[in-house]
């Protein structure tokens, strides 16, 4: 089980530069192999905190951790050379979220886990605790998924057909001819070796992948010649996938073990499946609720009407009262986007404003020429004196 970074310095997500320096200096001390020679625990969390702390000192691992957890910044790969390398194949980290354009992203992470997992999608980072398995896992892949916001609106179930690492079917994923392996002489089946390494701090022995299996602790003496012993091939995966109403451009969700298929029976990647929102061509999203511009005539402003406008429901009647003013948000209720968290759907807003035509003709020129005379259709200037700053720019911003 891998701790929360955040966790293992003992500080919450808020914390600044100067608070994980301090909070990483005082474990760092407390746990040095030099002042706990032949402890394994406080070994362990040396590197636990090292490792915490190579990501969240650096902004930009910092951020990635917040946004993925420990799959945004590689998991141990990435930090401080590996002292918990065993899950899975060097090399795999680098690009994980780099890829984003392409629907084959790159990465790799370590573990089991559920099959198929809602609860950490949205809640921004710090679920992801995968205990690492024998053996190494298959990569994660991503995909961006874009959708309308009428699909986001109301949640979409969408069928994606994706190019992914499947299991070899000759060799039924063992990557051996015969279907055996056998244990890897280097380790004797552990996938793991000791090694002396020199740090800051001083020597202490590190763990990790043994080279001749990979972390295997397996491996193929009669290789399969559709996989080359790989135990997985280049295929193709349906995958069917539901997103809940109210998501936003950035969120992703989690397909447990619905990636890459891990070499010789090693346990699936994970998908992600990054949200990317179309840009609506007439609305403009502000939370759950919906902006809609609505520009009247001068008439319609002043009388009142009724006009059809667009929702994401379709048309609705809307009542504009008389005496509108311009910048007036009227509001149409529940016909938004629905909430992510809870029932219910936010507002479709339509802000009203005066149409004034570029051209008018000869017949409505000598309409506004009348309208003109009227002294009741200027404002009276002792009443916009009057008018508070605030009031104003109310009017102006609406
Ligand atoms: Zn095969
Ligand atoms: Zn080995």
């Amino acid at each position: 089980m891998k701790r929360d970074y955040y966790e293992v310095l003992g500080l919450d997500r808020s914390a600044s530069k100067d608070e994980i320096k301090k909070a990483y200096r005082k474990l760092a001390m407390k746990y040095h192999p030099d002042k706990n020679p032949g402890n394994e625990e406080a070994e362990e969390k040396f590197k636990e905190a090292n490792e915490a702390y190579e990501v969240l000192s650096n902004e930009d691992k910092r951020r990635r951790y917040d946004q993925f957890g420990h799959a945004g910044v590689g998991g141990a790969g990435a930090a401080g050379g590996g002292p918990f390398g065993g899950g899975a194949g060097p090399g795999d980290f680098n690009d994980i979220f780099s890829a984003f354009n392409d629907i084959f992203g790159g990465g790799a992470r370590g573990g089991g886990g559920s099959p198929f997992g809602f609860e950490d999608v949205f809640s921004g980072g710090g679920g992801q605790r995968r205990s690492r398995s024998a053996g190494v896992s298959g990569s994660d892949l991503k995909i961006r998924l874009k959708l309308t916001l009428e699909e986001i609106a109301k949640g979409v179930e969408k069928t994606l057909k994706i190019k992914k690492q499947i299991r070899c079917e000759e060799c039924n994923g063992t990557g051996s001819k015969t279907g055996e392996l056998e244990v890897c002489p280097t380790c004797q089946g552990s996938g793991e070796v000791r090694q002396a390494s020199k740090t800051m701090f001083g020597q202490f022995v590190n763990i990790a992948a043994c080279p001749t299996c990979g972390g295997e602790g397996r491996i193929v003496k009669d290789r399969c010649t559709a996989c080359h012993g790989e135990g997985i091939r280049q295929g193709e995966a349906t995958v069917k996938v539901s997103i809940p109403a109210g998501v936003e451009d950035g969120n992703y969700l989690t397909l447990r073990g619905q990636g890459n298929a891990g070499p010789r029976g090693g346990a699936n990647g994970d998908l992600i499946v990054v949200i990317e929102e179309i840009q609506h061509k007439l609305f403009i999203r502000r939370g759950d609720d919906v902006i809609y511009n609505l520009a009247l005539s001068y008439p319609d402003m002043v009388l009142g009407t009724k006009v059809d406008v667009p929702t994401l429901d379709g048309r609705v009647k809307l009542t504009v009262p008389a005496s509108t003013q311009p910048n007036t948000m009227l509001r149409i209720s529940g016909k938004g986007i629905g909430h992510l968290k809870g029932p219910g759907r936010g507002d479709h807003l339509v802000r009203v404003n005066v149409f004034v035509p570029k051209e008018v003709n000869h017949q409505d020129r000598k309409h506004l020429e009348e309208l003109r005379k009227s002294a009741h259709l200027v404002p009276d200037e002792k009443t916009e004196h009057e008018k508070s700053f605030f009031e104003k720019a109310r009017d102006i911003f609406g």
